[in-house]
C-alpha cells in the first residue's frame, strides 16, 4: 500500500511548498523503535507479517525565487527487486521513473527544471533519486541542478563500515561530485535567502535538518530525526541511529525550539502526516490538532 496523496501543498509566508509522497517503505518495527517495546509502538503503528511498519518517503519541493529546489530523493529506480523487496519500497512512476518525477509533474514542474537538490543525508531512501538509472546508464535525476550535501555526511558515506555499510551505495553520490554538480556545506549556513542547514546530529554524526523561514512563518524538514510523528517522544529513536544518545539531546534541543518558535515540522517517513506543529502535552511532545 503506497502512502496517499501523491502531493500535498500550502503556502507558507510567500512560499509555495509541496509535500511529495515519493512512495511507501516498510522497516522492520523494532529497529524504527528502538528500545520501546512492541506493545508500545505497536499501539501506534501496526505491524505486517514481518514485522514491518508502513512509512512514506515524503520529498519537499519549494518554488523559490531561483527556481523549484528540492529537499530529498527518495529511493531511486538502480536497486534490484529483491532489494525493494526487503525494504518494502513501492515508489515506481506511472509518468516517470520514479514517484518523485510523478509527483514533482503534479505539482506543476518538471525534474529538468529544479536548480537545487538538498540532501539531509546519504542514506539510500534519502539520495537514492539524486541519480537514475535509464538505457543511457546510470545519469543525475535533475541534470539541470547543483546538488548541496555536508562534507562531513559525504565523508562518511564514502568511508563505511561493517554497520554502515548497508546504507549508503556510492552510485547515490559519488557520480555527481565526479561531474562537479555538488556544493559541499560544513555545518550550519543559508544555503540560499531563506533555507539554512540546521546540524541535527545523531542518525548520522552530520545528518542535517533544513529550517525554511518565509514572512513570519518557519517550516523544518526535520528528516530521520524524527522520522514519523510517533518519534516525536524524547526516548522514540530509532535503532537505526549510529549515536542514539546524540539524536536525544539533539532531539531535546530542536524540539524545544520548534513549540516555542511555531515551526511547521515536516515528516519525511510517517504514513499520513505531511507537517504538523507539535506542542508538549506534559509527559511527550505531539502533533498539535
Ligand atoms: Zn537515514
Amino acid at each position: 500500500m503506497i502512502p496517499q496523496p501523491l502531493v500535498e501543498s500550502r503556502q507558507l509566508g510567500r512560499l509555495r511548498i509541496h509535500a511529495i509522497q515519493a512512495g511507501g517503505q516498510r522497516l522492520d518495527g523494532g529497529a524504527m523503535f528502538g528500545v520501546v517495546p512492541k506493545p508500545l509502538w505497536e499501539k501506534r503503528m501496526a505491524a505486517d507479517e514481518r514485522n514491518r511498519i508502513q512509512l512514506g518517503m515524503r520529498c519537499l519541493l519549494i518554488e523559490h525565487e531561483i527556481g523549484p529546489i528540492l529537499i530529498d530523493t527518495g529511493a531511486g529506480n538502480k536497486e534490484d527487486p529483491k532489494f525493494y523487496d526487503i525494504y518494502g519500497i513501492e515508489n515506481r512512476g506511472e509518468t516517470g521513473p520514479t514517484r518523485l518525477e510523478d509527483g514533482i509533474r503534479e505539482a506543476g514542474f518538471t525534474p529538468e527544471q529544479i536548480v537545487l537538490v538538498i540532501n539531509s543525508h546519504l542514506h539510500f531512501d534519502h539520495a537514492g533519486g539524486n541519480t537514475i538509472k535509464d538505457a543511457s546508464g546510470t545519469r543525475p535525476a535533475f541534470p539541470n541542478a547543483r546538488y548541496v550535501m555536508q562534507r562531513g555526511e559525504y565523508e562518511y558515506a564514502t568511508h563505511t563500515n561493517e554497520r554502515t555499510a548497508a546504507s549508503y551505495f556510492r552510485h547515490n553520490f559519488v557520480p555527481l561530485v565526479e561531474a562537479g554538480l555538488v556544493d559541499f556545506i560544513d555545518g550550519e549556513r543559508e544555503i540560499v535567502s531563506g533555507i539554512r542547514s540546521f546540524p541535527t546530529p545523531g542518525h548520522t554524526p552530520y545528518h542535517q535538518g533544513l529550517l525554511l523561514e518565509s514572512g513570519s512563518e518557519q517550516a523544518f524538514y526535520i528528516a530521520d530525526l524524527a522520522p514519523t510523528v510517533a518519534h516525536l517522544p524524547l526516548a522514540w529513536i530509532m535503532g537505526y541511529d549510529v549515536e542514539p544518545l546524540v539524536t536525544l539531546e539533539t532531539k531535546r534541543r530542536v524540539l524545544a525550539r520548534a513549540v516555542s518558535e511555531e515551526w511547521l515540522v515536516v515528516f519525511e517517513h510517517d504514513p499520513h502526516w505531511a507537517w504538523a506543529k507539535i506542542e508538549h502535552d506534559g509527559r511527550a511532545y505531539k502533533p498539535k490538532g
